[in-house]
């Protein structure tokens, strides 16, 4: 099985363990914090699923050490669900163990993968580091940054080319261009960059990732590895959610794919008509569903509210119930759920409109 983390399949997430070597939640020192893990939704509902060495972070915070959780985002739009979950998780990470949020601009990936200009991509930043803020990112023990401006991240990136092989990033990645190669190494850069003395030295970092990412994350252990002598550097750890499917269940959410990402900036018409092409685990007929219940592990939106806008577990079990129970038919349970959605919408919307000001300082600042 291959892993492409620019790409848009389905991973078959049974074979990570054995052909990947991930870990899973109840094991390597993890379980010590299921009871802190376990408020956050998508520890509690198994949307993060596995891990590597996610337990030597844990034994560090246990131990008062300082801890950072780092992630990013590439600037080519507004924020979805996909990135969304990447930020929820980071958050909680801060307000539940302290630790240190590190999150990278990656507007030169941007620009190698997608050809974007750096000037819109600052745009962007904007809008993205107020989402985060909105989603309730404390900016005070977060240091949020451009990765084409932060120089110790292109002098990283420069080093580890010393230790880096075309064999190696063809093993890993296939056969790409040098500006991907290149995007790579800034991206270990990104994740080892909160270990310099600048900012502290060495501690455990974890970085939450989806489960295609893994090859950039074995790609930076191992660089930590081979640098370990000069810079000191731990080897840093991940959390490895589930992905987010499209709205048309058919790939994993991205911003290629327009009409079927949903993003936290849709408005409620754009967001009626994507909730109404939604895939659903409907029957063929009414009478069918009503005898049957729903295929609930087919549907997208029973996934939007499990992943992200129901928070309380009896709501997603009375929206399970209906479903398998034949009692609520889709055009119905789509109109509930639309309502809910649209209500999380606007109130983070406004809260966004807040937070203009703030990410221009956070991005200038830095
Ligand atoms: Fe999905 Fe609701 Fe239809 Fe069940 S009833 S398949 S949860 S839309």
């Amino acid at each position: 099985m291959e892993m492409d983390p620019w790409g848009s399949e389905l991973v078959d997430y049974s074979k990570l363990f054995s052909e990947f070597g991930m870990q899973r939640m109840d094991e390597g020192g993890v379980e010590k914090a299921v009871q802190i893990l376990n408020r956050s939704r998508l520890f509690r509902r198994g949307i993060i699923f596995a891990h590597r060495d996610f337990g030597k972070f844990i034994g560090d915070w246990e131990n008062g050490k300082p801890i950072v959780a780092m992630s990013g985002i590439k600037p080519t739009g507004e924020f979805h669900l996909g990135s969304k979950l990447t930020a929820d998780e980071l958050i909680f990470m801060q307000k539940s163990f302290g630790a240190k949020i590190f999150y990278s601009v990656a507007d030169l990936e941007a620009y190698a993968d997608n050809g974007q200009a750096l000037s819109e991509s600052n745009k962007n930043a904007v809008l993205n580091v107020a989402d985060l803020l909105a989603l309730g990112l404390d900016p005070k023990n977060a240091h949020v940054y451009r990765q084409s401006e932060k120089k110790e991240v292109l002098r990283l990136a420069n080093l580890f080319a010393r230790k880096t092989t075309m064999a190696t990033l063809k093993a890993i990645y296939g056969e790409r261009g040098i500006a991907i190669y290149l995007s790579v190494l800034n991206q270990a850069g990104d994740i080892l960059l909160p270990q310099l003395p600048e900012f502290g030295g060495p501690k455990s970092v974890v970085v939450p990732v989806g489960a295609d990412q893994d090859p950039h994350i074995r790609f930076t252990r191992d660089i930590a590895q081979k640098f370990e002598e000069e810079f000191g550097f731990k080897v840093p750890c991940a959390t490895f959610h589930k992905f987010f499917r499209s709205l048309n269940g058919e790939t994993k959410m991205s911003k290629r794919d327009q009409m079927n990402v949903m993003t936290l900036s849709d408005d409620e018409g754009m967001l009626k008509k994507k909730i109404a092409n939604a895939l659903t685990g409907g029957r063929a007929t009414a009478e069918e569903q009503k005898k049957l219940g729903g295929e609930i592990s087919k549907c997208v939106i029973y996934e939007l509210m499990l992943f992200h806008f129901y928070e309380d577990d009896s709501e997603l079990k009375k929206m399970h119930e209906d479903c398998t129970g034949g009692k609520i038919l889709c055009g119905e349970c789509k109109k509930m759920r639309l309502e809910a959605i649209s209500r999380w919408l606007k109130a983070h919307q406004e809260k966004k409109k807040k937070n203009i000001t703030k990410a221009e300082s956070m991005l200038t600042d830095d």
